[in-house]
């Protein structure tokens, strides 16, 4: 060999190393749980991460092991993925949504050592301590409180804990190879399941989501992650800002619109992040002000389907892009990003804005396919729909402590159904468990429920499978109206007469006052089908989806 470059792992402490070497001075904003707001700067933010893992020496917690986070997003969680990471630890966010039964099952099959909390969810796990049972210590992320020692006993508190670190802490260099980070899947059926991160994946996925025609970050950019820290890493938005020194917002606890108007607005925030629901909220408050967030540039929208009128309304009356993505916790999570190729520039607007509904194009470092029903591997065709499958540097290969791989054929099935056209746009057609079968042809509960809140009267909606005498199952649509909305279920149904063909016109509508969400803000579709799956055949009342 005449010559070779440098090795160097690829880990989590090299970020935020270079955030505070070259973009130190680059302000974090960060909305405390109890109100008010934190300023701080990526070299206090490294700073403070130092002491953190400093003082988990001081606690005891050895390398590997895993120290559980209970929080929203905000400076200290920002500190506490640094700190726990770089210093060889793994950072277990935990969704606080979650019920208790799955709380208390993933932190003790995390074995979780040290549990970091923010005050809302104390009560929670004041109530459920008896049964954690490897957490040691319980960090509440503040100062000293003394009435959340009355709630929790032994509760240690954050600012108190760093003092006794030390920011002299040298990272250790680690294997790129080992775990950084675990987060579990939402287990909409059946226990969540863990999928273990590691500093290199979590590195490669930062290098990939930044790039131009991926999310396209920059030191220019002033970010809000309102995807939560505890879903999928917030995208991991936190690892690629570092990187790329981008100056963050969190948004601490007030995910509501007018709270989130009032961030954009205050902090010039020119990217925001979040699933629909988030935006559709956010466009409400946005109605009824005055503000037409000048500063806002880009929405990247993703964990669930865009709806094409979102798109519309974020461009048309804000100006403001709307990028479509798509992952899963088992890809880091960013598999697909929406973004037009130079041929499509001259396409007029309404072809351009069709392209831009789909969920984009593979990064490099992912690689899709589709196969039948028979497992035979389909060629990119957009009219043709398969189980979506992919390979990559961030994709699960095995779930954590499970043993047995999740791959087939070395590819890990997604449990979407999609197409992939000749470009390899691909376009989420649905969870493979919601596909609604009429007759032997496949209709998109996506696409229905994308048509019914484009209706100016409709809220939210979901379309299910119900069952059906004949055709054995046909679409049910179920909606939640705009308040005063007085809308009848044929004028909705009339609605879809030219956007879809006649046999994919829903066969009924049911209005509900609320549909059922999981912990991460997605429909419980399978709740719905249990309520309303025999609607069609009995057409009696129906039960109601009960409570979660
Ligand atoms: P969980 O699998 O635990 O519900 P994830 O956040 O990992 O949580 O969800 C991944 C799933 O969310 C994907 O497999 C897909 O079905 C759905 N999803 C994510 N992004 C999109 C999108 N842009 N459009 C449609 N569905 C999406």
């Amino acid at each position: 060999m005449f010559g070779q470059m440098m090795t160097m792992p690829l880990l989590i402490s090299s970020l935020i190393k270079h955030a505070e070497m070259y973009h130190g001075e680059t302000p974090i904003v960060s909305v405390e749980t109890t109100g008010g707001l934190t300023h701080t700067r990526w070299a206090e933010v490294s700073r403070r991460s130092r002491k953190l893992a400093s003082a988990l020496d001081y606690l005891g917690i050895a390398s590997s092991e895993c120290c559980g986070t209970i929080a929203w997003n905000n400076h200290r969680h920002l500190e506490i993925y640094f700190g726990v990471s770089g210093s060889g630890r793994v950072c277990h966010t935990i969704n606080p949504r979650l019920f208790p039964a799955q709380l208390v099952y993933i932190i003790n099959h995390a074995q979780d050592k040290v549990l970091f909390l923010d005050k809302t969810f104390l009560p929670v796990i004041a109530q459920l301590r008896d049964r954690l049972l490897t957490v040691q210590h319980y960090v509440l992320m503040s100062a000293k409180d003394e009435e959340a020692v009355s709630l929790l006993p032994g509760l240690l508190f954050y600012e108190d804990l760093i003092e006794q670190g030390s920011e002299d802490f040298a990272w250790p260099e680690l294997d790129e190879q080992e775990a950084s980070s675990l987060c579990y899947t939402s287990g909409t059926t059946g226990d969540p399941k863990g999928v273990l991160y590691s500093h290199r994946s979590t590195l490669l996925h930062s290098f990939a989501i930044a790039l131009p025609d991926s999310m396209g970050l920059s030191a220019r950019e002033t970010i809000l992650p309102v995807v939560p820290m505890f879903h999928v890493n917030a995208w991991g938005v936190p690892y690629a800002a570092a990187m790329v020194g981008a100056s963050l917002v969190m948004p601490g606890p007030g995910l509501d619109g007018n709270s989130l108007l009032t961030l954009i607005d205050g902090q010039q925030v020119t990217l925001a992040l979040g699933v629909p629901t988030i935006w559709q909220g956010l466009l409400r408050a946005m109605e009824q002000s005055a503000s037409r967030v000048p500063s806002l540039r880009r929405t990247i929208i993703g964990g669930a389907a865009c709806p094409p009128s979102m798109i519309s309304t974020f461009r048309d009356l804000y100006q403001v892009e709307t990028i479509h993505a798509w992952g899963m916790t088992e890809l880091s999570p960013v598999g697909t990003v929406n973004h037009l190729l130079k041929k499509h520039e001259q396409l007029p607007e309404d072809e351009q804005h069709k392209l831009r509904v789909s969920q984009g194009r593979p990064l490099f470092g992912i690689a899709l396919r589709l196969t039948g029903d028979d497992g035979e591997v389909l060629l990119p065709d957009s009219a043709m729909q398969g189980n979506l499958q992919c390979r990559g540097h961030w994709v699960v290969d095995t779930y954590f402590k499970s043993g047995d791989s999740a791959l087939e054929d070395g590819w890990f099935s997604t449990g979407d159904v999609s197409t992939l056209d000749e470009d390899g746009y691909m376009t989420i057609r649905d969870r493979s468990k919601d596909i609604i079968k009429s007759g032997g042809e496949w209709i998109s509960t996506v696409e229905l429920e994308n048509i019914a809140v484009a209706h100016p009267e409709v809220l939210s909606a979901a379309a299910i499978a119900a069952k059906h005498e004949k055709w054995d199952e046909r679409p049910l649509l179920i909606v939640v109206k705009r308040e005063g909305s007085t809308l009848s279920p044929e004028a909705l149904l009339h609605f879809y007469e030219d956007k879809v063909a006649k046999w994919q016109i829903p066969d009924d509508v049911v209005f509900v006052e609320e549909l059922p969400l999981n912990a991460t803000g997605k429909l419980l579709k399978n709740r719905l089908r249990e309520a309303y799956g025999d609607y069609l055949i009995k057409k009696d009342k129906p039960q109601k989806w009960g409570s979660q």
